[in-house]
């Protein structure tokens, strides 16, 4: 796989040659001990880019770790995590959160209340004005919220919050969206309308995405691909339909059994 490593010297570079497409994020051997415990037990992963892989699993299994980690709050005991082929964290080196063109969105995604939309959209972008508002009204077009650009959050429905959540994240072109159950605040009713709008603005950006949940069924909807994640390991990783039609054991069997 064609990787830049700033630990290799110039003169090893016969790999580069290799067009193998280079995956937007990937995870090699992620571990994190909590006491005497493998929170995150030797966890892979390859997302390409404009892919959405869900990590699924119950609650406690391991999966908001493994996002911190890639997000850059949360350091691994081992392993490393690229994105575009190069290193941006392994035990040794590390490139800040900041500097990782990963974007956020949490369940509590919390705008900022004293500012305006476009404000909130803005926040983390940079450039002259001009070039901010531009891109922040084509980001509030594509999810049908240009009417409330001067609006102020507390005006607006818990699915518009939401929505403005998201193009923040994306403001910046983040080359990852890291989600984490970030849909499971919202009414079932608003919740599908929201995941296809998400899922459509990811894919127009052209950004990988992580999308974790304990929600069969949402990843089932969402995902190109699921990895399934139990006690801190991945145990099963495919497309969603493979996945639902050949668990790999009853626990994956009983986890799936709710949806029809
Ligand atoms: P999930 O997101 O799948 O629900 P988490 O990654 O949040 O799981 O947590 C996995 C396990 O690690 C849980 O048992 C949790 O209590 C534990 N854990 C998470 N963060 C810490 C921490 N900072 N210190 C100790 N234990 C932690
Ligand atoms: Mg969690």
């Amino acid at each position: 796989m064609a990787r830049k490593n700033p630990m290799e010297t110039i003169g090893h570079s016969r790999e580069a040659k290799v067009s193998t497409p280079t995956p937007r994020l990937e995870i090699r051997n992620l571990r994190r001990r909590f006491g005497d415990r493998d929170v995150v037990d030797d966890v892979s992963l390859t997302i390409m880019p404009g892919h959405v892989t869900c990590l699924l699993g119950p609650s406690g299994c391991g999966k908001s770790t493994t996002l911190r980690m890639i997000a850059g709050v949360e350091m691994q005991d081992s392993g490393e995590i690229y994105v575009d082929g190069d290193l941006v964290c392994d035990t040794v080196f590390r490139i800040p959160p900041e500097r990782r063109h990963i974007g956020l969105m949490f369940q509590d995604f919390a705008l900022f209340p004293h500012m305006s939309v476009a404000d909130n959209v803005a926040f983390g972008l940079k450039g002259s004005k001009d070039e901010k508002r531009t891109r922040v009204e084509e980001l509030l077009r594509k999810v049908g919220l240009y009417r409330a650009i001067d609006e102020f959050p507390h005006v607006l429905s818990g699915g518009e919050q939401q929505r403005i959540a998201l193009v923040r994240a994306l403001a910046p072109r983040p080359r990852i969206m890291l989600m984490d159950e970030p849909f499971s605040g919202l009414d079932n009713r608003l919740r599908d309308d929201i995941r296809d709008e998400t899922l459509s603005v990811l894919k127009e950006e052209d950004t990988a995405v992580l999308l974790v949940t304990h929600e069969p069924e949402e990843a089932m909807r969402m995902a190109d691909e699921i990895a399934l994640m139990r006690d801190g390991r991945i145990v099963q990783q495919g497309a969603p339909y493979n996945i639902y039609n050949a668990p790999l054991d009853k626990a994956a069997v009983s986890f799936f059994s709710d949806i029809n």
